[in-house]
């Protein structure tokens, strides 16, 4: 309770951002703070129970959580990224936005049949990123051992895609 209560003190609400009607979770005053954003990188860590091979990264926020993690893990660190950023060959997976599609990419030979991933993200919203990354996972032939999220937003019921996956929050909003 005091390190859900610690985090959720550096985690800044910013109104009608980038839109409105979106309240944006800036997590920049808690990365921001040594110990607060090693604290976090120790409880994201913790929903992997077994080894992990590759700690998965999604793209921008996924990365500065998760390669620390990753590190932590004495794992690897593969990165999800928006179409067209990753330089070799790709998988790609698309997903329903509020507004239109997104297209997220993985390198091909990122993985090898059967290794453990541990999924990282800051933000679990209507759970499509984190779907979509799922997907791109298996389809290389690993195994989705957890996903370990900061923030939850519940009332947008992101979990109802991710029933058949171990996700772990840290805070639900
Ligand atoms: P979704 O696919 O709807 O679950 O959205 C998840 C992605 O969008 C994550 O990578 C988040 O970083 C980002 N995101 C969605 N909503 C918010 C929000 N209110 N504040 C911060 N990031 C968000």
């Amino acid at each position: 309770a005091a390190d859900h209560e610690l985090l959720l003190s550096y985690i800044r609400d910013v109104p009608d951002w980038p839109e409105p009607g979106v309240m944006f979770k800036d997590i920049t005053p808690l990365l921001r703070q040594p110990d607060v954003f090693a604290k976090t990188v120790d409880l994201l860590a913790a929903a992997a129970d077994g080894p992990i091979d590759a700690v998965v990264g999604i793209e921008a926020r996924g990365f500065i959580l998760g390669a620390p993690v990753a590190n932590r893990l004495g794992a690897g660190f593969v990165p999800v990224r928006k179409e067209g950023k990753l330089p070799s060959d790709t998988s790609s997976a698309s997903y329903e936005l509020e507004y239109g599609q997104a297209t997220i990419e993985v390198h091909r030979d990122a993985f090898t049949d059967g290794e453990r991933v541990l999924i990282v993200d800051d933000v679990l919203a209507t759970g499509g990123t984190v779907r979509a990354t799922v997907d791109l996972v298996r389809a290389a032939g690993a195994e989705v051992a957890a996903v370990s999220i900061l923030m939850e937003l519940g009332f947008l019921h992101g979990r109802k895609k991710l029933l058949d996956v171990d996700v772990h929050v840290l805070l639900s909003l």
